[in-house]
């Protein structure tokens, strides 16, 4: 075999897969793994909802569908071999009224279709039995739907990937990435070096440096960020499990729902909202540069101006913590204001195209020597490892 040198951009859970993936198919000798941050998991991967999603949502057959299916199985997997925090608490999707059941009924088509085990419709009476505080008409009720750590669960594939013989470079700020030579150059805290292959997996950075390296332009990623509140201790007994609203479909993301965590806290929560910038997790914190990239993109202004009523809704989540508890008290009523405290704050790497579309299935875009993880939303974390071997794939065919 040829040997094969290849490097990663990014140590969050996808860079990491693919990393390992890469020495444990055999489609690389060396691997190098640059990671900007002095440790795993930084951003989106340690700042998320914690689901392993069991693939409701997905247009069977489509990427996400597949890539979330193959995941699940995986990380259960890895969870047992390493023995990481792994808990299938089930989920409910509540329909609150006939429009909202007509939905799930579609949603509740296309899990069976994915294959999702377990998964049923429920009466408001057995609702009441898996989820006694929730209230709603139906629910799709999905027993296998699990949390777990994926902080935990990196740090796992990076001592797989260490015991493989890979190289990991935390601190390590990759500036460059050059794909014009007889070798595709990574250029990191001043230092250069040569790959073979080079993969992109920088998340919220990740159209910068492959337009950087002469891809295209759009997809562009735009921040949005997702707070959550937590359950004060004594109120925990509100909710076993997950319970999330029936997805508005012409908005991209889930809405606020009632998510156990794997320590046993009860996150509400995340709302979306455009951040003040791609790694701006303080609450009015501004990054001028990141501002100004999402002023200048007409796409944005053509999202912006098709979802002005879902931005009203959740601009009130963000001024107002009332709104956004009222949120999730349309689910679970007994929930008040005073239930709450502040949580953490997560900021999705949303991919936009120029004509204001969100991106939706996952995209891996490149040439022979270098690929691009242009858009890898929720489901990421679950389909990590999936995703490492479409990618190792697709890499080793060209
Ligand atoms: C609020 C929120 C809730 C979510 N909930 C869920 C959920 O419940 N279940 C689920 O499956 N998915 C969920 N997701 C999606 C999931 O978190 C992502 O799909 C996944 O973490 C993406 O992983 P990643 O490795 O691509 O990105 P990231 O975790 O963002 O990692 C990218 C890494 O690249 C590094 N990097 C960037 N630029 C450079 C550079 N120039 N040089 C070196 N390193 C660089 C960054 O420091 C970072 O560590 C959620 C996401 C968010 C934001």
């Amino acid at each position: 075999m040829r040997a094969v040198r290849a490097a990663v951009v990014g140590g969050g859970i996808i860079g990491v897969a693919v990393a390992r993936e890469l020495l444990h198919s055999g489609t690389a000798s060396s691997v190098t793994l640059y990671e900007k941050e002095n440790e795993l998991a930084a951003h989106q991967t340690g700042r998320n909802s914690g689901v392993v999603h069991a693939g409701l949502y997905y247009e069977p057959g489509g990427l996400k569908a597949t890539l979330c299916r193959r995941g699940v199985g995986l990380l259960r997997e890895l969870a047992q071999r390493r023995n990481l925090p792994y808990e299938e608490c089930g989920k409910v999707v509540v329909a609150r009224d006939d429009a909202e059941l007509g939905r799930l009924r579609t949603i509740f088509g296309r899990a069976v279709a994915n294959g999702v085990p377990g998964v049923k419709m429920v009466d408001a009476g057995e609702l009441a039995a898996i989820e006694p505080h929730a209230r709603g008409i139906a629910a799709l009720h999905s027993p296998t739907t699990a949390i777990t750590d994926y902080r935990a669960v990196t740090n796992a594939l990076a001592q797989d990937f260490m015991e493989a013989g890979g190289t990991l470079l935390l601190g390590h700020l990759v500036s460059a990435v050059d794909d014009s030579g007889t070798a595709a150059t990574v250029t990191a805290n001043g230092v250069a070096d040569s790959f073979d292959l080079v993969i992109n997996c920088s998340g919220l950075q990740s159209d910068r440096l492959a337009k950087a390296s002469g891809d295209s332009e759009n997809p562009r990623i735009v921040p949005f960020f997702g707070a959550y509140f937590l359950l004060r201790p004594e109120r925990r007994a509100l909710v076993n499990g997950l319970i999330y609203p029936v997805p508005d479909p012409k908005y991209p993301f889930l809405g606020v729902h009632l998510t156990k965590r794997i320590d046993g806290e009860i996150m509400v929560g995340p709302n979306a909202f455009l951040a003040g910038g791609r790694e701006a997790y303080k609450g009015l914190q501004v990054v001028p540069r990141d501002l100004a990239e999402v002023a200048g993109f007409g796409g944005f202004w053509r999202f912006a101006a098709g979802n002005i009523p879902a931005a009203f809704r959740e601009g009130r989540t963000v001024v107002s913590r009332k709104a956004f508890i009222e949120a999730a008290r349309a689910y679970v009523p007994e929930l008040q204001v005073a239930d709450v405290v502040p949580g953490s704050r997560g900021i999705r790497a949303q991919a936009m195209n120029g004509d204001g579309s969100l991106v939706d299935d996952f995209v891996i875009t490149g040439s022979r020597r270098m690929l691009h993880v242009r858009n890898a939303p929720s489901p990421g974390a679950t389909s990590s490892m999936a995703i490492a071997e479409y990618i190792v794939r697709e890499a080793a065919f060209r």
